[in-house]
């Protein structure tokens, strides 16, 4: 049959990715070493030209880092920011997706070129629209009838058993997220499997997500071989690697195989909230005491933070009680920048680096650019509350994202230089003929 089928079948360039979000390049390796994830090991085989680490997006999260991957542009031409954002002129919050995104995703592209694409949990996609072919959102979908194009793929999901995403809010009973997190892969797969029989499809994108939900939760279990969690959080591992491995068993030798994460993870020693550190150094101020969303920013606040590094100056004419000139801009980033650097936590730097917005992003959505992104160390995971007490704390949270150590796994050899997830768009482009 398989004879026939090559014999018979028009022979089409396809290309395959899959996600494995929040996965680092760190870890992958020595899971690949310990041989947790043989499937893993043997697509990364031939070192540097098949496994790299990869930078993530600025800020380092899933909704700007997948937006960048399916669009292949920086946030200033994508214009997704953040998880959340301010809508303009206003102090009220949204959360941007889909709909917000102004560039195209790659499979409206590919369409137009009739060729036609599976999406699958892919995050950023949510609610869904129509492409030629298959999407069913990922995070932030909240309601699978809006989560799915065509409508008619919405039966077949639910007959399956299938599932969003594992339940945040019961993640930390361990318990109860391990076996959450079994029964939503094993669902996640099923439509994995279904899809790829049932359509014919020139791309296909799937994406595991419980990966980065086992790491927020239950970091310390990936990481310490003494942890009582530590043989679940492995296994968890060789199942996510054993449905890469079953997807990666059908590939032919004409397609494109491309693995890879959207940022990278570490534990966390201590949360930060930067709203907070400007309360204390006398940036910020807020009308009510404790403030219940950003309408209660008083108008002597010079600058605030949105989740979870961006800093915006409280601009005249970009928010209502806004009061920072156009001609003060220059010199208060500059002390911003100076203030954040100076911060430390337990004698070590909190912040990595800082960037203005025009070093790292260019396009027609810049003027919505914060006007610092920060960068922190490992270990200080930054955070936007505008409700804490302290500058320092901890929360039932263990993991962190990391934009440095991400990975890409490519069936093809890879380019000398080290890849940013913007450019895995470039190379499915490539892989499908599509330049
Ligand atoms: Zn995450």
């Amino acid at each position: 049959m398989a004879l026939l089928n090559g014999l018979f079948s028009k022979k089409k360039p396809r290309a395959v990715l899959m996600g494995l979000d929040g996965v680092p390049y760190t870890l992958l390796q020595k899971l690949v070493a310990r041989g947790v994830t043989p499937n893993l090991g043997r697509l990364a085989e031939g070192g540097g030209k098949r496994f790299q680490q990869m930078d993530a997006s600025l800020p380092e999260i899933s909704s700007v880092s997948w937006s960048s991957f399916m669009t292949g542009v920086n946030p200033a031409r994508h214009g997704i920011y953040g998880f959340m954002d301010l809508k303009p002129g206003t102090y009220q919050m949204f959360f941007p997706s889909y709909p917000h995104l102004k560039a195209p995703p790659l499979w409206d592209d590919l369409g137009k070129r009739g060729k036609r694409s599976v999406v699958l949990n892919l995050p950023g996609t949510y609610p869904a629209r129509a492409h030629a072919g298959v999407l069913v959102s990922g995070f932030v979908a909240i309601d699978l009838k809006k989560a799915v194009h065509p409508p008619a793929a919405l039966p077949v999901l639910e007959k399956m058993g299938y599932r969003i995403d594992v339940d945040t809010a019961k993640a930390q009973d361990a318990d109860h997220l391990y076996r959450d997190l079994d029964e939503t892969l094993a669902a996640r797969e099923r439509a994995f499997d279904h899809f790829w029989k049932d359509e014919d499809w020139d791309l296909f994108v799937a994406v595991i997500t419980g990966t980065d939900r086992l790491q927020h939760f239950q970091w310390d279990a990936v990481e310490d071989e003494a942890h009582p969690n530590h043989a679940r959080a492995m296994e968890f591992y060789r199942k996510a690697d054993a449905v890469v491995g079953r997807l990666a068993d059908r590939l032919g030798a004409s397609d494109a195989l491309y693995v890879m994460s959207d940022h990278g993870f570490c534990g966390i020693r201590s949360e930060v909230y930067l709203n907070r550190f400007l309360v204390e150094k006398g940036y910020l101020k807020w009308e009510k005491d404790p403030p219940e969303s950003y309408a209660d920013l008083s108008g002597e606040s010079r600058a605030f933070v949105l989740d979870p590094s961006r800093v915006y100056l409280h601009r005249k004419g970009r928010y209502p009680k806004g009061t920072v000139e156009e001609a003060q801009v220059p010199a208060l980033r500059e002390e911003l920048k100076a203030l954040f650097l100076s911060l430390e936590h337990k004698g070590r730097p909190v912040i990595r680096e800082v960037f203005f917005p025009e070093a790292i992003y260019e396009g027609p959505e810049f003027d919505k650019a914060p006007d610092l992104v920060l960068l922190t160390n490992d270990g200080l995971d930054l955070k936007g509350n505008i409700r804490k007490e302290a500058v320092f704390g901890r929360t039932h949270f263990t993991g962190m994202h990391t934009r440095h150590d991400a990975f890409l796994i490519s069936s093809r050899d890879l380019p000398e230089k080290r890849p940013h997830i913007q450019d895995v768009h470039g190379l499915l482009r490539s892989a499908l003929g599509v330049e």
